[in-house]
């Protein structure tokens, strides 16, 4: 589901500008030079073995098998309930066999909406009738398959069938809305129409619905991804004129199937009526393509869009309301839908710990970059592993690699089954890996920081295709480069690992994360390929070899990055988690939420003032309407002391925790008995499960990790602390104070856990005295 060129350069942005305070300068907590001959998680002994292992892993990808993945999976439209939805996962299951794995497909049976009756029409002051179809084009020999594709929708749009004044409301997000209540302009009963980019598309209709809109229309503007950037498809690889972004609107108050919240959707299931699920949009809405948008845009009057609400189209950008008066009618077939999640498994020596490594492999359309172009490196790595088994290996750890279907409607597949599954993999999950889509460029790295260290090590050996430097290298010089100041740059010049950025709900990470307390990660390049076709017909083979990674260099890339980190943590002595970088992180969101209270008491504070002074209204433009905003109660101070001495107590058992490791990189071989480690490994695998709270956060009780989660309004951006953070998003402020000592609590819980592995490695160690 995953923007494939907007996350990426959202991530991006996020991973290289976004340095922690407390992320300044650390050392000693990253792995350190390549050249060194220690591995993280293993001994002397260990290290060499594992260090050919990997290597020849590395060795046997092969670019032209992950091409021939992709040109299979991505030959036909394979939406959940398509047939060759069906056809793959089937051919994926014969595949794992083949591999030797041990691989089944899990049946998961969910509500997925596909389109009945579509309209958008201008009735008023011309007539137009959108299209809402994406031309086949001549040279792409997959775009014809008009029989097969799931028309252009929003998934979970409610039915509806309204005619309305238009507003156009910029990205529609909340501080949109608040500009047009300056501009004293309501969409109370309007239909708005608003830009795709800037946040998650269904926070859209949800702020809409909020502000009394009756229909909500989403279209993709040239400057978002068209022309504005390069040529555009088929010339140059981005949006065409007609091309539209399907989507999920799926509210987020839970991922997963509507009528299932919290349970796997398996036969006998307790379901919700349609009625009651409450992540179906208020409001009806569709995605439309810029071509579609135009007349209606161009028919709007009014105030005339600020400067940073105007698109790249041709024309003036007015706000309305009207004249323009818009028809739209959504009417979907709301049946029950089959998922095929293909499960394979690669039996360890130690069957009780668990390596996942997934993907989705359902698309809108053909999906070739979003998501075959990470499912086709995760098969490679299977092939691989597979080949090595049968030549005598096995892993230490169990290997489960997960092909999951209906990602793109609502992260179905990987939700449900994490539901089900909930209580085993409480037992045994190490770690989650995903990808999704990937393509040339720079590493992008996503997760829980416990496992900055090794994904850090693990980028030092894989080589950028391109530029022959190390992919850490690369990402780690670009970072330099963007730091916004001398001391960020200072930082991150002592730094040997990469940075990684939390994780919000773009893809199936969440469930793992949010939902049962399990270390992820999720990796991908990106940043070079020439243009998107994100959830469009033109997402496909055609497309991605020739505007995306033409020769699967960073295919191949991927492969042997996710493969090794697969293996590097399968084959651990000692699990490579490392909690500095982590409580330097969680020190670093709560100092985002002081600094948050504080710039908020200091904009109201001034603002009130300047109402007072009657600033606003003496230098507003008297020919505009401008209805000044009201005195607001300033924010009172809250108590953040409970989790700053909680932050406090983890960053000293991280600390403690990384001396042990120190000794442990130092001590004899056969000093170290391999119990004594077994009973760290356990006590590390126990950590992330200690950032749950059964309770789930106040307003959204799905989501039970109380440091890492999306937010209500942001979707796939990540909110840490949320329970903190949301309550002060909507002003909310004793709420949120009320928070504090139960975040605080689930930080001790997480210092104790450390502290438990750091007393169990200092014995293991002979460090105790
Ligand atoms: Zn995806």
């Amino acid at each position: 589901m995953k923007s494939a060129r907007f996350f990426v350069s959202c991530v991006l942005l996020l991973t290289f500008t976004h340095m922690a305070v407390g992320q300044s300068a650390s050392e000693g907590n990253a792995e350190p030079p390549a050249a060194s001959r220690s591995l993280f998680g293993y001994t002397n002994r260990t290290a060499a073995p594992e260090r050919d292992l990997e290597k020849k892993f590395q060795d046997a990808v092969i670019a032209a098998n992950i091409q021939e993945n992709m040109r299979r999976l991505s030959a036909r439209p394979h939406n959940v309930g398509s047939p060759y939805d069906k056809d793959n996962a089937e051919w994926m299951l014969a595949r794992f066999k083949e591999w030797g794995f041990d691989a089944k497909i899990e049946t998961f049976d969910v509500l997925f909406p596909t389109p009945k009756e579509r309209i958008v029409e201008l009735v008023a002051p011309t007539k137009f009738r959108a299209k809402l179809q994406e031309p086949p084009l001549a040279v792409d020999p997959t775009s014809n398959q008009t029989a097969e594709q799931l028309p252009t929708y929003n998934a979970y749009s409610i039915d509806g069938d309204v005619t309305a004044p238009l507003v156009y409301v910029n990205y529609g997000n909340r501080e949109d809305y608040e500009e047009l209540d300056r501009m004293g302009i309501s969409v109370k009963g309007a239909i708005v129409i608003s830009r795709y980019g800037s946040g998650w598309r269904g926070i859209k209709p949800k702020v809409a619905a909020e502000h009394g809109a009756v229909g909500c229309i989403i279209y993709s503007d040239p400057r978002g991804d068209g022309f504005f950037h390069g040529d555009d498809y088929p010339t140059g690889g981005w949006r065409p004129r007609e091309g539209v972004q399907r989507g999920s609107v799926m509210d987020t108050d839970y991922p997963g199937d509507p009528l299932t919240p919290g349970i796997g959707a398996v036969p006998g299931a307790k379901r919700l009526d349609i009625k009651e699920a409450k992540t179906i949009t208020k409001i009806p809405v569709l995605p439309i393509s810029y071509a579609d948008a135009q007349p209606l845009l161009a028919a709007l009057q009014g105030e005339i869009a600020p400067e940073a609400w105007r698109g790249g189209l041709p024309i003036t950008y007015h706000i309305g309301p009207g004249p323009a008066r818009v028809h739209l009618k959504v009417a979907s077939n709301w049946d029950t839908k089959p998922l095929y999640d293909v499960i394979a498994t690669l039996q360890g020596s130690d069957p009780d710990q668990w390596i996942i490594r997934g993907n989705h492999h359902d698309a809108w359309v053909n999906g070739a970059e979003d998501p075959i172009s990470g499912m086709s490196p995760e098969l490679e790595e299977a092939r691989v592993l597979g080949e090595m088994h049968k030549q005598g290996w096995t892993p230490k750890r169990t290997l489960i690699y997960c092909a999951w279907d209906g990602e793109e409607p609502g992260l179905l597949g990987s939700v449900e089954w994490v539901e089900t599954h909930v209580a085993d993999l409480k037992k045994h999950a190490i770690v989650y890996i995903n990808s999704d889509s990937s393509a040339r460029g720079y590493l992008f790295t996503g997760g829980t920081q416990d496992l900055q260290s090794v994904v850090g090590a693990v980028a030092h050996g894989i080589i950028d295709p391109e530029k022959h430097i190390s992919v850490w290298e690369r990402a780690h010089l670009r970072a330099i480069m963007r730091a916004k100041n001398p001391e960020e740059r200072g930082g991150l010049r002592k730094r040997n690992d990469l940075l990684i950025t939390e994780l919000g709900d773009g893809s199936d990470y969440t469930s793992f994360q949010d939902f049962a307390g399990i270390s992820s990660l999720d990796l991908g390049f990106g940043g070079e390929d020439e243009g998107t076709q994100y959830h469009s017909i033109y997402d496909d083979y055609y497309w991605y070899t020739h505007f995306a990674d033409n020769n699967f260099a960073y295919e191949r890339a991927l492969a042997q990055t996710m493969g090794t980190l697969v293996l590097r943590i399968a084959g651990a002595d000692l699990l490579p988690f490392d909690y500095t970088a982590q409580a330097e992180s969680i020190a670093k969101y709560e100092s985002d939420l002081e600094k948050l209270l504080k710039d908020k008491q200091e904009e109201i504070t001034e603002r009130n003032q300047e109402i007072q002074e009657g600033a606003l209204t003496a230098t507003s433009d008297p020919h505009k309407t401008f209805v000044p905003p009201l005195i607001e109660p300033v924010p009172p101070f809250m108590n953040f002391a409970p989790m700053k001495n909680s932050i406090e107590d983890l960053k000293k058992a991280a600390e403690r925790y990384s001396k042990a490791l120190a000794k442990f990189r130092a001590a004899p071989e056969d000093s170290i008995s391999s119990s004594s480690l077994e009973t760290v490994n356990t006590d590390l695998m126990g950590i992330a499960r200690l950032f749950l709270n059964d309770k789930g956060l106040p307003e959204r009780p799905w989501f039970k990790n109380q440091i890492y989660a999306p937010g209500a309004y942001t979707g796939y951006g990540a909110k840490p602390v949320a329970a903190v953070r949301e309550y002060m998003d909507q002003k909310k402020w004793k709420e949120a104070d009320a928070q504090i000592p139960m975040v605080a609590q689930v930080i001790d819980n997480i210092s104790a856990g450390i502290n438990k592995a750091a007393d169990d490695l200092e014995s293991a160690v002979g460090a105790k005295h």
